[in-house]
């Protein structure tokens, strides 16, 4: 299954790929360009606490005769998770386990000279404690063949035997270095990594959620206009592309909406227009019926059938026209659902059984003519294409502000690929359409109209094992009574 990521968790991942593809590149700049060792860099933030346990270690070794060197050298290597060797001049060990330095660590050795002077020591008076020593800042070998890290600090090294200072080193060697805490505490690079973090999440996040916003508010206008609402709300603060992706949706959905009321002003027009001589016509032909006699009287009652026909489907080409016009033209008021059920149920059912659950106390705000219309082309169908397969299902419920009304039958249901266009003008599932079942496919198209007129909502599902379930969901009535 292809995962879905948020557009924010994608910005994000990609902000985090951004980073740490900084954080190489300025390690290769820094290895290449500098000429530093990345190792020394890493170590920086270390090189306070190896300098202060090499003084430590020099002022102890101070104290320390000769003898017992080696067993202080290994006590501090224990402790801190690395080996310490102590040096005296140009390469001599002096204590430590005992090590065949490579060549680059003995050479740093030869060179490595303290800054300046070798400082006296100065003698401590008597009965003060010894100052710590001075010592040069440490440096850093990596020899190969095995990885080794070589980190040594200069220090004047003096014996309780012997005043005279000379130089010492005190080296230390690890097979680790980042993993070493002695060597490299990740501490102050876990935050500096979590503050560059949080500083570009703060940074990024007002973009990331003002575009987030626009698009579920571009998404939502989308889905309004797919539904056939055109009275979508973008807001228009933003002045960037996306702002300008809200205009043109706008401007789109008024155009689109300026096309569809014409189409269905044209459509009332043309059946307006057709009322008066098909009325005519009915008017005619039921008098040259009255005179006609024999096989010319068969004739003219299957032409006023035909007539009637037609006169019906320009009723309801009329009804879907005028349920379509604008909202602001639709009046609405308070309707009693169970009521408005009761009276449709009466009218249409024709023998059928109905079952109808309704709280008596319910009220919607809608047109009563269009509510009425709605549920008569519902119960209509459930009737024509359900009425043998069993009892049909009226119910009203409440659900939060608004007011769910259900009719459910036990029919064959529609072709799950239909259930779309189930809602447009003229469309009829195939099985249908022959003149025995007799519609237009023009009584949903109708209950949309009307229902979206009364702001509301229409859809429909195939029930479970068979049967066709359309909901209506319309406001509640404001004053109570729920
Ligand atoms: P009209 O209502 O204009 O007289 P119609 O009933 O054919 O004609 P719609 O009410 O729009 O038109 O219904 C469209 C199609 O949906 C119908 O032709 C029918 O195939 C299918 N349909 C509607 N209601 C049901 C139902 N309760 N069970 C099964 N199919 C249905
Ligand atoms: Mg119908």
């Amino acid at each position: 299954m292809k995962r879905r990521l948020s557009l924010s968790t994608k910005i994000l991942l990609l902000l985090l790929l951004n980073l740490t593809l900084i954080v190489i590149v300025f390690g290769i700049f820094v290895r290449v360009q500098l000429r530093l060792e990345l190792e020394s860099f890493l170590l920086a933030p270390a090189r306070e606490r190896i300098t202060s346990v090499s003084r430590l270690l020099a002022l102890e070794l101070e104290n320390t005769e000769e003898s017992k060197r080696n067993e202080l050298l290994a006590r501090n290597s224990a402790a801190h998770g690395v080996t310490f060797y102590l040096f005296r001049g140009e390469g001599e060990q002096v204590a430590g386990p005992d090590v065949d330095l490579p060549e680059q660590v003995r050479e740093r050795l030869r060179r490595g000279r303290f800054r300046g002077r070798l400082p006296a020591l100065p003698l401590p008076p008597a009965g003060e404690p010894a100052a710590l020593p001075p010592s040069s800042p440490p440096f850093l070998v990596v020899t190969g063949n095995p990885d080794m890290y070589w980190v040594g600090v200069r220090i004047p090294l003096r014996g309780p035997a012997s005043p005279e200072t000379v130089r010492g080193t005190i080296l230390i060697s690890s097979p680790r270095l980042l993993t070493n805490p002695f060597f490299f505490d990740p501490k102050p690079w876990l935050g500096a990594t979590a503050a560059v973090l949080l500083i570009s999440f703060l940074c990024w996040l007002p973009l990331i959620r003002g575009i987030k916003r626009s698009i579920e508010q571009m998404k939502q206008a989308a889905e309004r206009i797919a539904e056939g609402r055109f009275d979508v709300r973008i807001p228009t603060s933003r002045g960037d592309e996306i702002g300008q992706l809200g205009t043109a949706i706008r401007r789109m959905a008024a155009r689109l909406e300026g096309f569809v009321q014409g189409q269905r002003r044209f459509l009332g027009d043309i059946a307006h227009e057709l009322c008066s001589p098909l009325a005519r016509m009915q008017l005619a032909l039921a008098i040259l019926e009255r005179k006609a006699r024999g096989s010319q009287a068969n004739s003219i009652a299957d032409l006023r059938e035909e007539v009637a026909d037609m006169s019906s489907l320009v009723n309801e080409l009329l009804s879907f026209s005028k349920a379509g016009m604008k909202t602001a033209e639709v009046k609405l008021s308070n309707v009693n659902v169970a009521g408005a059920i009761q009276r449709v149920v009466d009218r249409e059912a024709n023998g059928t059984p109905v079952h109808v659950e309704a709280d008596p106390r319910l009220e919607v705000t809608a047109e009563p003519d269009y509510l009425n219309r709605s549920l008569s082309n519902l119960i209509r169908n459930a009737v024509r294409y359900a009425g043998q397969e069993g009892k049909i299902e009226v119910s009203a419920n409440s659900a939060g502000k608004d007011v769910v009304i259900k009719v459910a039958d036990n029919g064959p249901g529609i072709p799950d690929e239909a259930l779309e266009q189930i809602f447009a003008p003229f469309y009829r599932v195939e099985d249908s359409r022959d003149r025995r079942t007799g519609g237009t496919g023009l009584g949903l198209a109708i209950v949309k109209s009307c229902v979206e007129a009364c702001q509301g909502t229409v859809s429909c599902r195939n029930r479970i094992p068979t049967g066709l379930e359309v909901e209506i969901r319309l406001p509640a009535a404001t004053h109570g009574g729920t």
